[in-house]
C-alpha cells in the first residue's frame, strides 16, 4: 500500500525546537511540519521569563555552567552544559537576525543595552526577555521567517499518533524509523507518511497533573512514542513545579513568572510573613525546588488554599511596563498586583527527563531525532535552571538540523502498511475517555507530587496498571480521536514517571521523597533509565 505523504523531514511540533529545526533544514528538502492545534500553540508561545544566555560584560560563560551545575544537583552532564552555554550567543544572535527583538534599557545619552532579568538560582543578570511575552514573540518570529519557504508545508491540526520503525513492518534488520501515523483531527482519518528523518519536539508532559502551567497539548506525545518504538528514556523523575502559578478557579494554567521574584518580590504567607526568610539564603529566589517544597509545606502547615506574591513596593508604571501580560491577567480576575499581593500555588511546569538523546538530539533509534522538552540531552540533570529550556531548544535543533543534513539517510521502502483500528463509536462511552484522564491528573497530584513516598508511588503504580489494561482494551477497538491518542499517551507517561520515582532510592533535586530524604553521596549520581521491554 503506498503511502499518504513522502517528506524528506517530518517534524513533529511547531514550538521553538521544531520550529528551528524545520528553519535551518528548509533550503534542503521537503520538510512537513505537523502540529496538534494551532501553529502557535505550544509551551513556547506561554514562555515569560525569557532564554538564558551569557552577553554581559559582567558575566562569563563559567558562571552559568557553575549556576546550572548546581541546579542540576549533581547528575548535569559538565560537557553538555558547557557546549549549550558556550553555543548560545550564536544561536541567539541568529534568533535577533530573524526578526526576534528583546527588551532593552537605556543605558547613559542616546545608548542602549539589553534589559537583562534575573531568576530563581542565577548569580548574574543573563535573561533575555520580550516584556513578560518572550515565547510569544520568538513564536511569532520563526513562524514568520518559515512562511517565507516554499519547501515547508504546515499541517496544523494533526496529531502523530505512532512512529513507523521496520521492526514494526516485519524487518528483522537494520532497525530505524521510516515515518509517522498522524491523525487528522478534522477528518477523523489516520495518514500514513514516509520520511527518512522525524522529528520529535512534541514539548512536554505538564498535562498528566491535576495543575500545570502548561497548555492542553503538553501531554507527552513524544516520549509515548519514543518509548513505544523502543528508544529508552531518562529521569522522568525529575518534574519541575513551577512553584507560583495564579490561584483563581477560573485561571486555568496561568503562571506567574521568576521574573517577579527576581524583581524583588516576596513570598508570604496568608498572615504576611515573609516564609522563606532561613530557608535559604536567596530567600524567595532561591531554585525553583526549594521554593515549590516550602510552599508546599507552608500550605499544608497552615491549611490555606494558596501563599501570596508581594511585589507592591514596585510602582504601578514599573508593573505596568515590566510585566504587562501578568498585570492584565490579574486583573482580569479582579488581582490589582500594584497594591495587593497575588495569590499563588505549585503547579506542574517542566519535564527534565525525555527521550535519551545525544547533545545533538540523536535517539538510540536511527532516523529519529528528539530536540526540545521531549529530549534529555544531560543539560539540566535533577533540575532545571529557569530560562535554559528555551536555550537547549534553539541550541540542540539547530544542531540537529545540522548533523542531519550531514548523514543523508537512504530514503525508506515505498510501501508502508496503513494503520488499522477500531471503527466503534459509542457516545456513551466517551465518558470512559474523560473519567480517565481525571483520574490520571488527580492520582498524578495526589501520590506523585512535590513531596513522595514509596507507599504512594506504588499505589499510584498498581492503579496505573489497571488503567493501562482499560485503555489498551478501549484504544483498538474504538474509533481514533485526538482525546484517545493523548490518553493512552498520558497513561503511559504517568507510569514512567511513577517507575523512575520508584527507581530513585534517594532525595535529589525535584526528587524528594520521605523515605529517603537525604541525598545518596556513597556513589556517583546516576541518571535513571527506562529501557522499553
Ligand atoms: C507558562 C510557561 C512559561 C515558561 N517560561 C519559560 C521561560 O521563561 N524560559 C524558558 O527557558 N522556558 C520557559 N518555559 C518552558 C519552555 O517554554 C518550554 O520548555 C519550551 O518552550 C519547549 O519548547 P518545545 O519546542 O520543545 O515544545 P513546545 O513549545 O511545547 O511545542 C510542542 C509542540 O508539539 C506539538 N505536539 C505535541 N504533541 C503532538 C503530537 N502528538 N502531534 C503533533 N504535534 C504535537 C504541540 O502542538 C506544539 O506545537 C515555560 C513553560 C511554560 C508552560
Amino acid at each position: 500500500m503506498p503511502c499518504d505523504h513522502r517528506y524528506d523531514y517530518v517534524v513533529l511540533g511547531s514550538g521553538i525546537a521544531g520550529l528551528t529545526f524545520a528553519l535551518n533544514v528548509a533550503g534542503n528538502g521537503s520538510v512537513a511540519v505537523i502540529t496538534k492545534k494551532n501553529r502557535a500553540e505550544s509551551n513556547t508561545n506561554y514562555a515569560q521569563g525569557g532564554i538564558a544566555c551569557v552577553t554581559s560584560d559582567e558575566d562569563t560563560f563559567d558562571l552559568h555552567v557553575r549556576d546550572t551545575l548546581e541546579a542540576g544537583a549533581g547528575l548535569c552532564h559538565e560537557e553538555v552544559v558547557r557546549g549549550i552555554v558556550e553555543e548560545g550567543p550564536a544561536r541567539l544572535k541568529e534568533l535577533m537576525e530573524l526578526g526576534m527583538s528583546f527588551s532593552e534599557r537605556e543605558n547613559g545619552a542616546y545608548k542602549h543595552e539589553l534589559d537583562l532579568g534575573k531568576e530563581g538560582g542565577h548569580s548574574k543578570r543573563r535573561i533575555l526577555h520580550a516584556k513578560d511575552i518572550t515565547g510569544r514573540e520568538i513564536e511569532s518570529a520563526l513562524l514568520t521567517a518559515l512562511a517565507l519557504h516554499p519547501n515547508v508545508e504546515m499541517f496544523e491540526n494533526h496529531a502523530a499518533i505512532d512512529l513507523i520503525t521496520r521492526r514494526k513492518l516485519g524487518f528483522a534488520t537494520g532497525n530505524r524509523c521510516v515515518g509517522v501515523y498522524v491523525l487528522d483531527n478534522t477528518s477523523g482519518r489516520v495518514e500514513t507518511i514516509s520520511c527518512a528523518n522525524v522529528v520529535l519536539a512534541t514539548g512536554g508532559c505538564g498535562k498528566v497533573y491535576l495543575y500545570t502551567t502548561n497548555p492542553d497539548i503538553a501531554t507527552g506525545d513524544g516520549v509515548a512514542m519514543a518509548y513505544r518504538a523502543g528508544v529508552p528514556v531518562a529521569n522522568m523523575e525529575f518534574i519541575q513545579f513551577h512553584p507560583t502559578c495564579l490561584f483563581h478557579p477560573k485561571a486555568k494554567s496561568f503562571l506567574i513568572s521568576e521574573a517577579v521574584r527576581g524583581e524583588g518580590g516576596i513570598l508570604r504567607n496568608a498572615g504576611g510573613k515573609a516564609f522563606m526568610q532561613g530557608a535559604h539564603p536567596l530567600e524567595s529566589l532561591a531554585p525553583r525546588d526549594i521554593v515549590a517544597r516550602a510552599i508546599d509545606a507552608e500550605i499544608k502547615r497552615t491549611g490555606a488554599e494558596c501563599v501570596y506574591l508581594d511585589i507592591t513596593h514596585k510602582s504601578r508604571e514599573f508593573l505596568q511596563n515590566r510585566f504587562p501580560a501578568i498585570y492584565a491577567k490579574c486583573l482580569e480576575f479582579g488581582i490589582d498586583m500594584a497594591v495587593e499581593p497575588i495569590p499563588v500555588v505549585p503547579g506542574a511546569h517542566y519535564q527534565c527527563g525525555g527521550v535519551v538523546t545525544t547533545p545533538e538530539g540523536r535517539t538510540e533509534l536511527p532516523g529519529l531525532w528528539a530536540v526540545g522538552e521531549v529530549g534529555c540531552t544531560g543539560l539540566h540533570g535533577a533540575n532545571r535552571l529557569a530560562s535554559n529550556s528555551l536555550l537547549e531548544a534553539l541550541v540542540v535543533a539547530h544542531r540537529a538540523a545540522e548533523a542531519v543534513q550531514r548523514e543523508k539517510m537512504p530514503p525508506p521502502q515505498k510501501d508502508i502498511a496503513p494503520w488499522e483500528s477500531g471503527s466503534a463509536q459509542d457516545a456513551d462511552e466517551l465518558v470512559v475517555i474523560y473519567h480517565n484522564w481525571r483520574e490520571i491528573r488527580q492520582l498524578m497530584w495526589d501520590y506523585v507530587g512535590i513531596v513522595r513516598t514509596t507507599k504512594r508511588l506504588r499505589r499510584a503504580a498498581s492503579r496505573l496498571r489497571s488503567l493501562s489494561e482499560e485503555v489498551r482494551d478501549y484504544y483498538w477497538n474504538y474509533k481514533m480521536t485526538c482525546d484517545l491518542v493523548e490518553l493512552r499517551n498520558l497513561v503511559l507517561v504517568a507510569s514512567l514517571i511513577v517507575d523512575s520515582a520508584l527507581e530513585r532510592r534517594e532525595s535529589r533535586g525535584l526528587h524528594f521523597t520521605r523515605d529517603y530524604p537525604e541525598t545518596d553521596t556513597s556513589a556517583p549520581p546516576m541518571d535513571t533509565i527506562l529501557r522499553p521491554g
